[in-house]
């Protein structure tokens, strides 16, 4: 019997790796890819003149074996294990993150530390009511001192909007495994030169990293795909999204249609999925589509002849002179980045909206303030040979608004009426899912095409504990 036929939008992570598995079993897969040559998503690598940058740094970090597998099967010996150093700038000094104490201490004075502590034994006495946002997760846990020094002006930039309006989601997401009194813990044993194995783990973090990027994986899969008979198109841009007589088809912004077909999976923005659907979907669900929304990102990337660079692979930003919030140090997530070692390449990652005044800038202008927020911050610099790179990054983050859940829970019920479409991956299901987590999703959906029935459910996945997120951005 010949396999059924497979409709896949998007070939990021979640996308290629569906259509890798199910070509490999014999499905006829036909991604489509808006992207006018690249593949890989926001996990895409971005090759300029002998240096490679990533869109933010990618970790490969996984607490699920078979999708740690599924990448080292890909790539096998071309992975490096890195460390990692990623400190937090602040009041014009660098902190150690995981936030350590006597690094604070030392660094911002023991008035300073003795306001921290008193702001959250007052916390902790008259705790909060109702932990709603990220500014009240975040004070119950640490206070109000530690929150305004080390995460508000952050997540204020990477959200555009007050902490107080952030859901507590994000923060139980993002911070999970920090908490203070492993910090004071961790402190009082340092006093006491006890050795502490959990916290010595945490600094030693370290995290697998293709040698060119998380790109080269991406392209690696794309020609097993190619090799299975699939078929991946590319500056293929998906508009419409039909369903009659239980298959699907696709109709693509030049106006051609792809083949029917039994499923289709979609990595798309759920906004425009549920914008694009013939049949629409109901009223309720229209009214709710202008709240779905996401935070855009650009990273102008500075190239230049110096060998000499800042010793982190990323850092924070927690300074209201400039606008930038991330800065990568791209060597340092692997040598192979820049051309050589006389070269260095940074990568500064502005938070923003489509429709604002940061995204509409020239690149020129971008070029010239990233070089003065570099300047401004003290970073090694060099205007040798220097060239610059604007990639600009529409729905890089799914907003978490205090209404997600419910909203998510609402349309989940409403996509039941149309069988065979298939969610996965990050925006595709308004998930603040990492690689992961969105390969794992499409995993379980290939399972289920496999088998014929839904077995496996993929809104699981970065629910349940064992996926929670520990400290990855
Ligand atoms: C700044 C940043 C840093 C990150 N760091 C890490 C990290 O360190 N580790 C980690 O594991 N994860 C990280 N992530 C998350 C990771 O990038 C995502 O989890 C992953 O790329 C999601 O894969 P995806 O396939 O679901 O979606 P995407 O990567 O978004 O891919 C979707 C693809 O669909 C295409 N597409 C969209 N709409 C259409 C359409 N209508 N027609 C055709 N094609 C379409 C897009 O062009 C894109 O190529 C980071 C993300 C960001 C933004």
């Amino acid at each position: 019997m010949s396999k059924e036929s497979v409709l896949i939008i998007g070939a990021g992570p979640a996308g290629l790796t569906a259509g890798h598995l199910l070509s490999e079993k014999g499905f006829q897969v036909f991604i489509y890819e808006s992207h006018p040559h690249l593949v890989g998503g926001l996990s895409k690598t971005v090759n300029f003149n002998g240096f490679s940058f990533d869109l933010g740094g990618h970790r490969f970090y996984t607490k699920a074996p078979e999708v740690a597998e599924y990448w080292h099967s890909i790539l096998g010996d071309k992975f490096m294990k890195r460390s990692r150093l990623s400190r937090i700038y602040y009041n014009q000094t660098f902190f150690q993150y995981p936030l350590r104490l006597a690094d604070v201490l030392k660094n911002l004075s023991w008035w300073r530390g003795f306001t921290f502590l008193t702001s959250y034994l007052k916390v902790k006495v008259f705790p909060i009511k109702e932990i709603v946002s990220f500014e009240d997760w975040v004070t119950a846990n640490f206070g109000k001192g530690l929150y305004q020094a080390f995460f508000k002006s952050y997540t204020e930039k990477v959200w555009g909007r007050a902490c107080h309006e952030i859901s507590k989601d994000w923060a139980a997401q993002r911070i999970n495994n920090l908490n203070i009194s492993k910090i004071i813990i961790q402190f009082l044993k340092g006093i006491f030169g006890i050795k502490d194995k959990e916290v010595i783990k945490s600094l030693i973090d370290s995290f697998d990293y293709p040698e060119k990027g998380p790109g080269m994986l991406w392209e690696t899969v794309k020609e097993r795909i190619e090799d299975h008979g699939g078929q991946v198109f590319l500056g293929a841009e998906v508009t419409g999204i039909e369903q009659s007589d239980r298959k699907w088809t696709v109709t693509l912004a030049n106006g051609t249609k792809g083949p029917k077909a039994e499923h289709i999976i979609s990595t798309c923005p759920l906004k425009q999925l549920l914008e694009n659907l013939t049949p629409s979907v109901s009223e309720k669900i229209k009214d709710e589509l202008s709240l779905i929304s996401y935070r855009d990102f650009l990273t102008v990337v500075l190239m230049f002849k110096k060998k000499e660079s800042f010793p982190d692979n990323w850092i924070y930003i927690h300074d209201d002179r400039v606008k930038v919030a991330r800065i990568q140090n791209y060597k340092n997530w692997s040598p192979h980045m820049v051309p050589s070692d006389d070269y260095t390449s940074y990568g500064l990652e502005f938070f923003c909206q489509k429709d604002d005044e940061l995204w509409a800038l020239s690149d020129e202008k971008l070029k010239e303030l990233a070089i003065k927020e570099v300047k401004i911050i003290g970073l090694p610099f060099s205007d040798e040979e220097l060239e610059a790179q604007v990639i600009r990054m529409p729905y890089a983050y799914p907003v978490y608004d205090h209404e997600h859940q419910k909203r998510s829970l609402l349309i989940r019920e409403e996509l039941k009426k149309y069988p065979n479409l298939h969610l996965i991956g990050r925006n595709g299901m308004h998930r603040y899912n990492n690689q992961d987590h969105s390969i794992k999703t499409a995993m379980l959906v290939v399972n289920n095409i496999i088998k014929g029935k839904e077995e496996y459910d993929p809104w699981k996945v970065n629910q349940d504990a064992i996926y929670l997120e520990e400290d990855k951005t």
